[in-house]
């Protein structure tokens, strides 16, 4: 395929190097998709503690100097696929923790290590590297959220920028004295453009800055423009899209790492028989014993994901058969309700505390539907993982989640293109009702296997993902 045009990915993770969250998986899978596509992507992200003896000896391609408090240099190296531009600057990014934070917290110089990062980026843009100039800077959540700033106000050297929200959950909030000395000019301290509720916020900036803004599903697009999901910034998205500016592109999943296909128990949409013997061996390995259809949720434990209406919803579940596998941490208050239901349906209720991604595939493989209560949910992956698997997900109505699973409604079923249940509101009895109907369309053999294989058929790959990313370059392209 002949090279459409240059991308600069920047993102503060990226699979495998560093992850925290599904921006790290989309930073690391884009590249290899839009390749086929005629799109050069390359990505630029920190030099974290974890990756410095990696990139030891990958070859300097850009040196900046006066860089908060010392100097960046960004290698350049191959990582399964991906070129990777690494910037060491260990003065920022050389500590022992997390991306964002050690034991006691968030790192409280946040606010300049990632203006660092948007900094560095810019210029790259700007200016290209020695054999490499892109045509497009691609910046995503907040950590980036100055890159495209930085271009705006000083200069953007013909490159169009986009940027990508993953969650607006994370804003970054900057106190306003900082405005100097993240190199922001005064004159755009006002609320059209870099104040926020009297600081400023790094994901703002990029916002009203970027000639385009997407995030990762289109009904996160349109439910963004709402104060009860936009975090304060749904003025904002809604002032974007009003330009036509705002559109939502759903994340895609590693088909060959998520596959029925690849475990110890290969099954297919032809051949269900290893599903079978997955589910017998998840309720052996957690000593359960469920007539009815066994739910499984795989989650952070947390208010986000409607972990809490879980306990009023689940007895009638049981009474009729279901059974619960959960794997996932996260708030000691859900970690200790979902504990109280292993205590009060043994053998039917089975918790695992932790974070496990090979359990997480036997779950996938062995469960017969997958939980996502979410309130709120950018895009989501473990429904597509359900899909995937013939694990029907049982999802709220909200965000990627009604975007990815079709409702098993009268009319659905009639037209043979229900993949799941979907609920609304987020709350114990649509949980509860959703639950109900679950176990009936389980009991319905006929109808069971249909709604299995037209999920297993749906198409979640990324190549669906590149080609609309791949749009969206081509139009801001010049
Ligand atoms: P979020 O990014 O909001 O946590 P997503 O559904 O987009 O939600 O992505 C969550 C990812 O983390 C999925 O790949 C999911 O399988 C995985 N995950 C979450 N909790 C666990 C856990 N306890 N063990 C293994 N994988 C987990």
């Amino acid at each position: 395929m002949e090279l459409q045009g240059r991308v600069l990915s920047v993102a503060s993770e990226c699979v495998p190097l560093v992850k925290t969250g599904g921006l790290a998986d989309v930073a690391g899978a884009l590249p290899a998709a839009l390749a086929p596509l005629g799109w050069d992507m390359r990505v630029l992200m920190p030099a974290y503690r974890s990756l410095r003896p990696r990139i030891a000896d990958w070859p300097e391609v850009w040196r900046e100097e006066g860089l908060w408090g010392g100097t960046g240099i960004v290698r350049q190296g191959v990582v399964d696929g991906v070129t990777v531009l690494a910037l060491d600057a260990p003065h920022l990014f050389d500590r022992e923790g997390g991306p964002y934070g050690g034991p006691h917290g968030d790192w409280w110089d946040n606010p300049q290590r990632f203006a660092a990062l948007s900094w560095v980026a810019a210029r790259i843009a700007r200016e290209g590297l020695a054999d490499w100039k892109p045509d497009v800077l691609h910046a995503h959540d907040w950590q980036a959220g100055l890159a495209p700033a930085y271009l705006a106000f000083g200069g953007a050297g013909g490159v169009g920028t986009v940027i990508t929200i993953h969650n607006i959950a994370f804003q970054g909030w900057a106190h306003s004295t900082l405005l100097g000395e993240l190199r922001l000019p005064r004159s755009e301290f006002h609320p059209g453009a870099l104040e926020y509720y009297g600081g400023l916020s790094m994901l703002k900036a990029g916002l009203v800055t970027a000639d385009r803004v997407t995030t990762v599903s289109p009904h996160y697009a349109e439910e963004l423009m709402r104060p009860e999901f936009g975090m304060g910034l749904q003025g904002v998205i809604a002032a974007r899209a009003a330009e036509g500016a705002v559109s939502g592109i759903l994340n895609g999943v590693d088909t060959a790492v998520w596959s029925p296909e690849a475990g110890p128990h290969p099954f297919s949409a032809r051949s269900m028989k290893g599903k079978a013997e997955a589910r017998a061996a998840l309720c052996d390995e957690f000593g359960l014993g469920v007539p009815g259809p066994l739910a499984i949720l795989v989650s952070r434990l947390t208010d986000q994901k409607g972990i809490d209406i879980l306990p009023a919803a689940v007895p009638d579940f049981i009474a009729g058969g279901g059974g619960l596998l959960v794997l996932g941490s996260g708030d000691p208050a859900l970690e200790a309700a979902m504990q109280a239901l292993v205590t009060r349906f043994p053998g039917r209720v089975a918790v695992r505390i932790g974070y496990d991604e090979a359990l997480s595939r036997r779950m996938f493989a062995g469960g017969d539907a997958v939980l996502v209560p979410s309130r709120f949910e950018p895009c989501g992956l473990t429904q597509m993982y359900g899909l995937r698997f013939g694990t029907l997900p049982v999802v709220s109505a909200v965000g990627g989640l009604s975007d990815t699973v079709i409702d098993a409604s009268p009319a659905a079923l009639a037209a043979g293109v229900a993949t799941g249940v979907v609920f609304h509101p987020v709350d114990a009895l649509g949980l509860g009702q959703a639950l109900r109907r679950l176990l009936a369309l389980h009991a319905d053999r006929a109808v069971w296997t249909a709604l299995q294989k037209n999920a297993m058929r749906q198409p979640l790959g990324w190549e669906t993902s590149a080609a609309a990313y791949a749009a969206l370059y081509a139009g801001l392209r010049g």
